[in-house]
């Protein structure tokens, strides 16, 4: 009966650390994505087509933001605007960036 016992603290204080160590690790390795690019993901249509040459909506996302890409390359989204939608985002934030960079320099 005590080996079950102590079979049962043993796993419950491996696991109660463990998880901890698991979640310090997710904290502490946490990869900052910039949220534009969910942003942009929520206005592409989400088919995942591959039709704007990128390996779906979530990759052509990051490519807008991280490579420059052009805005109207999504065939499906462009009878909903799609194109202008993004565009206001990339505009809005990068209007923000600039205002936010003003003010850190004028302090
Ligand atoms: S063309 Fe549009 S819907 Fe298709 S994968 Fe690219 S962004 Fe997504």
């Amino acid at each position: 009966m005590m080996t079950f016992i102590y079979s049962i603290l043993v796993l419950g204080v491996m696991g109660f650390g463990i998880g901890i160590a698991l979640s310090v690790a997710a904290k502490k390795f946490e990869v900052k994505e910039d949220p534009k690019i969910e942003e942009i993901i929520k206005a592409l249509p989400g088919a995942n087509c591959g039709m704007c040459g990128y390996a779906g909506c979530a990759a052509y996302a990051h490519a807008i933001v991280e490579q420059h890409a052009s805005f109207d390359l999504c065939v499906p989204g462009r009878k909903g605007g799609v194109s202008e939608k993004v565009k206001e985002i990339m505009t809005k934030t990068n209007q923000e960036n600039t205002n936010s960079q003003k003010q850190a320099a004028s302090k």
